[in-house]
């Protein structure tokens, strides 16, 4: 380490290892292992031997150099180490156990085992695990993979995690699994005998396995535990203390990363990556040695790093500690770990080993070895910690006996393991705490512990000690807690978490031993809850606002984690009738004694009205403190609850104290927390801020409402089935603050004056006070409060979810509760209430409520937030008039209440009930009234619905006379005081045709009918009990009748209206057909047409090419600026039109990755290698502007930017800096523009089309002359050669283009140098052009490839903006030299020529298969014009020139296809009848083994070269077809706008070819061409070479595959190890899609430097697999990752879905998830089409969040 840190140290250091070195390995060579053994074996004391030969060579071996340059050398010294450490000490030690040659005598140990059935695989970081939902018993019980391949469970439901390392497989332990405990490979044996294992070895072998095993562990948890830097324990003191120090560095979780490798650099003066190498060490092992050498040195290193640390926190934590102590400690883990794989091999040894760590030792204060480690846990480092709770998770934890052993120790030190938990600052998984989900979640333990170590108390107990803070009362006071303290909060909920795993399994019998101890448990758990009752109050603010919002979410955590305690506590009670009466009995006298002291402060009261008088006390919610924490209150519901539903109380009445109870006094607190909630929502709490907001919200959320809101809504039901209806109605209205409201008519008149805030805020009361009494008696969905069972709470759950609206399987769970097994019961009924609707390539898919269960829908639903409501009810009677029904939304038929509840019903009949009824009816006649609210009545309404429901369902399950429920003849007698009006049928009479009551009246009409039905039924059956009438015939038949009538009517009229609609749209629709008339015909005549398949030939009138081609489809372009409107013609000498475009660098078609990407400035990108290895591609969205408009609007941009950069120093979706702008119409990203460039002339028909020979002499005459002219103006002088006629060599051609076109065409030469090379743009260099072409032909052939791909035809199918831009982009390609100096493209096409027509005097020429034909082609056609520009000659033939180009190239690209398509299978091709083409075929082929001779193999047949020949060659011309299209504007002929048959022989008429190319070749001149091309030396070489020759047809890029199950990628993840850091597990393993490389990302270990700046290993990959563009998969998160450059990047879908057609970003349900292939071929196509940059930056501009995302560093 220190050789790094300068001075005169390190050679004095090195030397000393070398010494050391030398002096070992002659040791090596003298020592026997077997000789060491057998002298250990005579010796008396094995521990004093033992120690003396470890205190003699452990200092030796280890830790001499601490650390090394390199970590090249370091790898070499840890090799070393192993060597050493495995010849010297380990050796002896296994021949000592054994007593025979190691291996031999380990593979016998194995051969005898009989191993247990567990499976006992400890999981590895994000290694994969499996848990079956219906089979586990609880959700710890988890498999490894091949254990659930091996299972049945694999066909059940199960659940997919991966796992934070640490915890085990399950496989084999019958009692986590109902069922299916054993997978295939774990099925015990029917000969596994239950003998102990022990026995099954020899004795002395066993004997001797003691003594080794005693000695060993001694000494490592001696070491382990040590806290002395410079002695040794006795016996293990080293021959000679040398002065060698390290210097130690050790975790912890208060420094970050930064500040660790800042000091480090400081204090030992290492480079970064080397200070980064130690921090991540620190990080992943508790502690490494940053510095070796004498106490000195290292001390003072101690004191820099110490001082430099402390500033703002407490200081890391470093120790000089001498070597041999360091040493010692580093081969007692070496021993652990030893011992850990020796008892792999044999049960008998794992025992004995058990055996030794749990026995009893001597004397002091440790019971055992074990013992002695896990109470020195805390003040171990990391490392250490994790080796040995592996060896103890390898032994006790496998060994059923002394797991049990193990377990009784484990809880006595409960409490004194939790405590140093909470001062040690390492997370939960390193401390040994973490080992009680492996021990508690064992049923049979859990409970044995319970019995006979008292565990729940003292859980319990523990937890409570360790939340200090209380009030005056007892209770917790969490506002008062420090950052320490919340930090010790944090912890201690691990033990809930430990609770809730001894109480997951409820017991299936009891006994005394267990009640006494579980009540004793509850005893203490009632304490908990005692202080939390009332914790938290809060005071309503008057005047004014609150100052500092007051600490909520502590309680709230708290409460969240004990609701599944109190949960299985329930569950608990309920499985034994003694103890569920003892719990309810000790609640009811710990709520009596904490209500006693309630009732004492408060005034009594006596209230009155409609003859009812009640006694309460004088107290109001809106002044005086609440709390919403009634722990106390709603544990006893839920008791009581369990009491109606075991029917105890039915039946041992005299066990229960109910006549403790006072029902007033249950009823008080629930009542005054639902009355904040009401005060809250009407506005009276505003001043008391967001605090309570977020209470209330959470008191109704789904995570906590199950114990807050739900038992309250219970206990007031509670309340009022032990109460007198009307009082019960007294209180509430009293604590509502709405009694004087009903009772007093002046008090309404005074309101009436009122203020218009109090008015509403009286009248939301009123509305929540109604909704609350709808939930008391409407609620009953609670088995024990209604009849029902657990199912149907679910299933009413869902309806009204569904209700709501269609919803994914995800919301639904997310609507539930969940139960302690994670399960919240979905599954079992979504099924027989919804439908599924599968997702299409986006979204996800539905649930959908079937439509019969619709009429379960109730509008006051008590979990419906306000919103959840009224979108309810707007879907719900959407729906109902849909289906041309009426809009009321009666109640749903409640379920029956249970004996308990029974009295619940006569709220409904009440006095006041009645009273309250008439009241709100009354004032709802009043339509200017403005003092009651539309839904005060429709409450109302509901209330008188379910009443007489009620009153239905009682006669129809009982005779009349039994039925006491009254409501139908109550409703008729007229209303008392103090609003003395008609009865309440009566006011509804009268309200049914208000009109300003239109939206009810459906609602109204449906009770009147009710009214009479119940009327009819009570007659019938009072007059005639013995006539078998089905009740509820005759009034309501005729009833029912009128109503159809109705109904039927209204859908005839909406028949009538729906036709006349349908009638207009077709009569427009004819119109529109008639308009178009020709379009049509023609679009069904195309379809028609094209299928059969024609013989010959087609005539094809087009040709885009030579001197046949057909003229421009249109001449004059108009287009339109998108920014000023103005329409403008597109001319050579006009005002510069752009395109806004987007020029990006690109590897899609690249087929060799691993090239080299080449150095910018000396990079020659005039020959394209056919590996098309890097090219640069451009799109366009197809918006046109004018080109000073778009310079302003950038300009604005610009300044704008600038701006906001001032202001918020972050980033936009799009950098300025390198000229990106979005599209100011479609806001695509863009980073330049094209200019817009008239049409080429039309071709003149009147010249002659000279021959290939002459038209090749000329120009070779035109290049004589070019390269004199060149050579004079350089200086050299040269025979002067003969220039053809007309051809003016210092010809200055005049610029067709006007300064601002010129301006324009710079620009966007520039943006494509930039982008290309990644340079500074430079006019001036001769590259420019060259590069303006290369993007031309990439762009043209990945188009081609994307249309083959996609089986589109060639022309037609693109959009209109791809059209747009290739037409711009091809036109300025043709005419970009014009901006560049005349010699430039000149010289360009003198190369090109010669490389096509390889001079053979001329050396550097390039190989023919070296070159891309296509790019050849376009380079030479693009660079021809500036030639031919210069003849002033009066034949003028560019097009011949054309057409004579692409006829050369052709040809050496069928050289090209031939030499590169030979292989076996085409040469042995037997089918010898030849066509023309397949002989020409051969011919040429022929030709070539006669210039390349046995390079090439021999042919038989041309068949099947001759269709590999068009097959290669097809994407060439296609390709050519689109260049020459665009370039000379020639319409496509009608063959290639529909794909099929006919498309070789359009084509190449379309290029004016003959359909068979061969004939090309048969040009006598071409002859000597082949000939030369084939001489090359690089074609001999590629041809025996072989391997990297790129063959054609290309094939297209793909993604790489991915597996059909997502875990197999999970798995093979988490075998992936960091490249880097030596053997450890990558964080965030993640997958290159378009490679296939498995990359560590988002860590320090794999940063790289790319141009000066650290990034992360994705970004790095980026720029060598993609040119700065990559597609990730990261594998542990479930989501696809797309990178653009060093500062953009975005998240998308992955293409993965679980059965409910949903992703899972995060893999956080763990449902297992399927690769679905329309998504994954969606990523591709948006890969292949270059999309991938615009969908980041869309995704950046919709969500701003993802622009401050350090992108370079994933
Ligand atoms: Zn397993
Ligand atoms: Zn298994
Ligand atoms: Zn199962
Ligand atoms: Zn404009
Ligand atoms: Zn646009
Ligand atoms: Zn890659
Ligand atoms: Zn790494």
């Amino acid at each position: 380490m220190d050789i790094t840190s300068g001075s005169s140290r390190p050679a004095l250091k090195m030397a000393a290892a070398a010494q050391s070195d030398e002096a070992l390995s002659s040791e090596f060579l003298s020592f026997s292992a077997r000789d060491t053994a057998e002298r250990w074996l005579e010796a008396a004391d094995l521990q004093q031997e033992v120690y003396r030969h470890l205190a003699q060579y452990v200092p030796r071996i280890l830790c001499v150099g601490g650390g090394a340059a390199s970590s090249r050398e370091e790898h070499r010294e840890e090799q070393r180490e192993d060597l050493a450490v495995q010849l010297l000490l380990l050796a002896p030690l296994e021949w000592l156990l054994l007593g025979e040659e190691p291996s031999s005598g380990l593979a016998l140990l194995q051969e005898n085992n009989q191993p247990s059935p567990l499976c006992g695989h400890v999981f590895r970081v994000g290694e994969p695990t499996y848990s079956c939902r219906e089979c586990a018993a609880d959700p710890t019980c988890v498999l490894c993979m091949q254990c659930f391949l091996g299972s049945v469970h694999k066909e059940h439901r199960y659940r997919m995690t991966t796992s934070g390392g640490g915890g085990f497989c399950d496989c084999g332990d019958a009692e986590a699994w109902k069922r299916g405990s054993y997978c295939r490979k774990h099925t015990p044996a029917d000969t596994h005998s239950q003998e102990d294992p022990v026995s099954l070895l020899p004795a002395d072998l066993v004997s001797r396995c003691v003594c080794l095993f005693s000695v060993l562990l001694q000494y490592s948890v001696e070491m382990l535990t040590w806290d002395q830097e410079e002695t040794l324990p006795a016996g293990l003191e080293p021959p000679e203390w040398a002065d060698t120090y390290l210097c130690m560095l050790f975790n912890d979780e208060v420094h970050t990363y930064e500040q660790v490798i800042y000091t480090l650099q400081k204090a030992v003066s290492c480079s970064q990556k080397e200070a980064v190498s130690f921090a991540t060490t620190v990080d992943r092992d508790g502690r490494k040695s940053v510095r070796f050498g004498d106490f000195q040195f290292c001390d003072q290193a101690k004191s820099v790093i110490v001082r430099n640390t402390s500033r703002q926190s407490k200081p890391l934590r470093v120790q000089v500690m001498h070597s041999s102590v360091v040493a010692h400690q580093c081969f007692a883990l070496r021993a652990l770990s030893w011992m850990g794989n020796i008892i792999q091999y044999s049960d008998g040894l794992r025992r004995t080993l058990c055996q030794v760590c749990l026995q009893k030792l001597p004397e002091g204060q440790f019971s055992s070895l074990v013992d002695k480690l896990m109470l020195n846990d805390s003040k171990m480092w990391k490392g250490a910690r994790n080796v040995y709770h592996q060896l103890l998770m390898n032994s006790l934890l496998m060994d059923l006996k002394y797991k049990k052993v193990f377990a009784i120790q484990f809880a006595k030190n409960y409490r004194r393991l939790q405590t140093d938990f909470m001062e040690d600052d390492h997370e939960r998984v390193v401390s040994v705490t973490s080992l009680s989900v492996q021990l508690f979640t064992v049923p049979t333990m859990a409970r044995m512990l319970m019995v006979e170590q008292d565990l729940m108390t003292t859980i319990i107990r523990t937890f409570v000690d360790h939340l200090r803070h209380r009030d005056l009362q007892g209770r917790f006071q969490f506002d008062r807690y420090t950052a320490q303290q919340a930090f010790k909060f944090g912890r201690v909920q691990s033990l809930i978490g430990d609770l809730k795993y001894v109480l997951i399994s409820r017991p299936s019998e009891w006994s005394d031993q267990l009640r006494l101890k579980f009540l004793e448990g509850l005893d203490a758990f009632l304490e908990l809850l005692k202080c939390m009752q009332g914790m938290d109050p809060v005071v309503r603010q008057v005047g004014q606002h609150i100052e500092m919002e007051p600490e909520w979410e502590a309680a709230f955590t708290l409460q969240m984690k004990l609701s599944p305690i109190i949960s299985l506590l329930e569950e608990w009670c309920c499985s034994d009738e003694q103890v569920l009466v003892a719990a309810y009995r000790k609640c009811v006298l710990l709520l009596s004694a904490t209500h006693s002291s309630l009732a004492d402060g408060e005034q009594p009261l006596s209230l009155s009205v409609c003859g009812h008088a009640v006694e309460t006390f004088r107290y109001q919610v809106s002044q005086e403190k609440v709390s919403i924490h009634l722990p106390l209150c709603r544990l006893l519901a839920g008791l009581h609850v369990l009491l109606s539903r075991t029917q105890v109380a039915v039946r041992l009445p005299e066990q229960l104290p109910l006549g403790d109870l006072s029902p007033p006094l249950l009823i008080e607190l629930p009542l005054r927390c639902l009355v904040l909630c009401a005060q809250v929502h009407a506005g009276m709490w505003r001043r008391n801020g967001f605090s309570l907001i977020n209470q209330i919200y959470y008191y109704h959320n789904v995570k906590c409402r199950v114990e807050m809101f739900d038992k309250d809504i219970i206990m007031l039901q509670v309340g009022a089935s032990m109460m007198d209806p009307d009082h019960f109605l007294m209180i509430v209205l009293s604590r509502f603050e709405l009694f004087h409201i009903f009772s007093s008519a002046d008090c309404r008149k005074r309101l009436r004056e009122a203020s218009k805030d109090l008015v509403q805020q009286n009248n939301t009361l009123i509305e929540e006070m109604l909704h609350l009494i709808i939930m008391v008696v409407g609620e009953r969905y609670v088995s024990g409060v209604g009849q029902v069972e657990p199912f149907d709470e679910v299933r009413r759950e869902i309806i009204h979810q569904l209700s709501i609206r269609p919803m994914a399987h995800s919301e639904l769970v997310k609507a539930l509760p969940e139960n302690g097994n994670k399960e919240t019961g979905l599954e079992r009924v979504i099924d027989s209430v919804a439908s599924f609707k599968k997702p299409g390539v986006t979204g996800r898919g539905l649930y959908e409520l079937q439509s019969d269960w619709q009429k379960h829908f109730n509008l006051y639903f008590h979990h419906y937030s306000r919103a959840d409501q009224s979108k309810a009810e707007e879907a719900q009677r959407k729906l109902r008039r849909q289906r041309g029904e009426d809009t009321a939304l009666p109640p749903p038929l409640p379920p029956p209440l249970s004996p308990l509840f029974s009295s619940l019903v006569n709220l409904l009949q009440s006095d006041l009930m009645l009273a309250l009824q008439g009241a709100v009816l009354l004032w709802a006649g009043e339509p200017s009234g403005g003092v009651w609210t539309e839904a005060m009545l429709q409450r109302v309404l509901h209330l008188v619905g379910l009443a007489l429901l009620e009153e239905q369902q009682q006669l129809e399950t009982r005779g009349e006379e039994d039925v006491s429920f009254r409501y139908s003849c109550k409703i008729t007698r007229p209303g008392e005081a103090p609003s003395p009006s008609g009865s309440v049928l009566a006011l509804l009479e009268s309200l049914q045709n208000a009109p300003h009551l239109e939206v009810h009246k459906d609602m109204i009409t449906w009770i009147l009918k009710m009214v009479a039905n119940v009327k009819t039924m009570r007659e019938r059956s009072s007059c005639s009990s013995t006539v078998t009438v089905r009740p509820g015939q005759g009034l309501e038949e005729t009833l029912r009748d009128r109503d159809q009538l109705e109904r039927k009517r209204k859908a005839e009229m909406a028949r009538l209206r729906r036709e006349k609609i349908m009638a207009q749209m077709s009569e427009m629709q004819k119109h529109f057909i008639n308009e178009n008339k020709d379009l049509f015909l023609e679009a069904s005549g195309s379809t028609a047409e094209s299928s059969p398949p024609r013989s010959d030939p087609p005539c094809v009138s087009q040709v885009c090419l030579g001197p046949r081609r057909s003229s421009a489809a249109q001449s004059r372009q108009l287009v339109t600026c998108i920014l000023c409107q103005e329409e403008q013609e597109v001319r050579g000498q006009g005002r510069a039109m752009v395109l806004a475009a987007f020029v990006q660098r690109s590897t899609v078609l690249s087929k060799n990755r691993r090239r080299i990407l080449p150095e910018p400035m000396h990079y020659d990108p005039l020959f394209m290698h056919p590996d098309l290895s890097l090219g640069t591609h451009t799109a366009s969205c197809g918006h046109i502007m004018h080109a000073n408009c778009w310079q302003r609007y950038f300009e604005a941009v610009q300044v704008k930017e600038q701006r906001r950069q001032q202001r918020l120093r972050g980033h936009t979706s799009y950098d300025v800096e390198h000229g990106e702008f979005l599209c100011p119409l479609c806001e695509c990203l863009s980073n330049t523009v094209i200019p817009l460039l008239p049409h080429t002339n039309s071709p003149d028909h009147s010249v002659d089309h000279p021959s290939l020979e002459t038209w090749l002499e000329t120009t070779n005459q035109q290049i004589a002359a070019l390269c004199s002219a060149h050579r004079k103006q350089s200086g050299v002088e040269g025979t002067e050669p003969e220039v053809p006629e007309g051809f003016r060599v210092d010809f200055t051609p005049q610029n067709p283009f006007s300064s601002s076109i010129s301006e324009m065409i710079t620009t966007f030469s520039m943006s494509i140098y930039k982008v290309s090379l990644k340079l500074n743009p430079n006019e001036q260099d001769p590259r420019v052009p060259v590069l303006s072409w290369a993007t031309c032909a990439y762009t043209i052939q990945s188009i081609e490839r994307l249309l083959m791909d996609e089986d589109k035809p060639l022309f037609g199918s693109l959009p209109c903006r791809q059209d747009d831009c290739l037409s711009s982009l091809t036109r300025f390609s043709s005419s970009c030299w014009t901006a560049a100096p005349p010699t430039t493209a000149h010289t360009h096409f003198i190369r090109l020529f010669t490389a096509l027509l390889p001079d053979s005097r001329v050396e550097d020429s390039l190989c023919v298969l070296d070159i891309d034909m296509f790019h050849l082609l376009v380079y030479s056609v693009m660079s021809y014009s500036s030639i031919h520009c210069l003849d002033q000659s009066e034949h003028r033939t560019v097009d011949s020139a054309h057409l004579h180009l692409l006829h050369l190239v052709t040809v050496a690209h069928l050289v090209q296809i031939l030499l590169t398509s030979i292989t076996e299978e085409v040469c042995m091709d037997q089918d010898s009848e030849g066509s023309e083409e397949e002989e020409l075929t051969c011919q040429l082929y022929n030709t070539l083994r006669k210039h390349l001779g046995s390079v090439l193999p021999e042919l038989s047949s041309g068949c099947q070269l001759s269709r590999c020949v068009r097959l290669g060659v097809l994407p060439f011309l296609r390709a050519a077809a689109l260049f020459f299209h665009y370039l000379n504007s020639t319409a496509p002929p009608t063959e290639l706008l529909v794909t099929g048959p006919g498309q070789w022989e359009a084509l190449c008429s379309f290029l004016s070819l003959p359909f068979n190319l061969l004939q090309l070749q048969q040009h006598t001149l071409l002859e000597t061409l082949i000939h030369r091309w084939c001489v090359h030396p690089g074609v001999r070489q590629a041809l025996q070479g072989g391997g990297g020759m790129v063959r054609f047809p290309r094939e297209s890029n793909r993604l790489i595959g991915l597996p059909e199950d997502y875990s197999t990628l999970i798995n093979q993840a988490s075998s992936f190890l960091c490249p880097r850091s030596g053997g450890d597990k990558s964080r965030a393993p993640t997958l290159c899609l378009v490679c296939g490389c498995m990359l560590c990302s988002q860590s320090y270990c794999c940063q790289t430097e790319v141009g000066g700046e650290d990034v992360g290993a994705c970004t790095a990959h980026t720029f060598t697999c993609g040119a700065g563009l990559g597609l990730f998969l990261r594998v542990r998160e479930s989501q696809v990752l797309f990178v653009a450059g060093k500062t953009k990047g975005c998240f998308y879908p992955p293409p993965y879905l679980d059965d409910y057609g949903e992703t899972d970003q995060g893999l956080k349900r763990g449902n297992p998830l399927h690769l679905c292939a329309e998504r994954y071929r969606k990523i591709e196509r948006l890969w292949r089409q270059h999309g991938v940059a615009e969908v980041i930056g869309h995704a950046q501009e919709a969500n701003q969040t993802l622009v401050a995302i350090d992108w370079q560093h994933l």
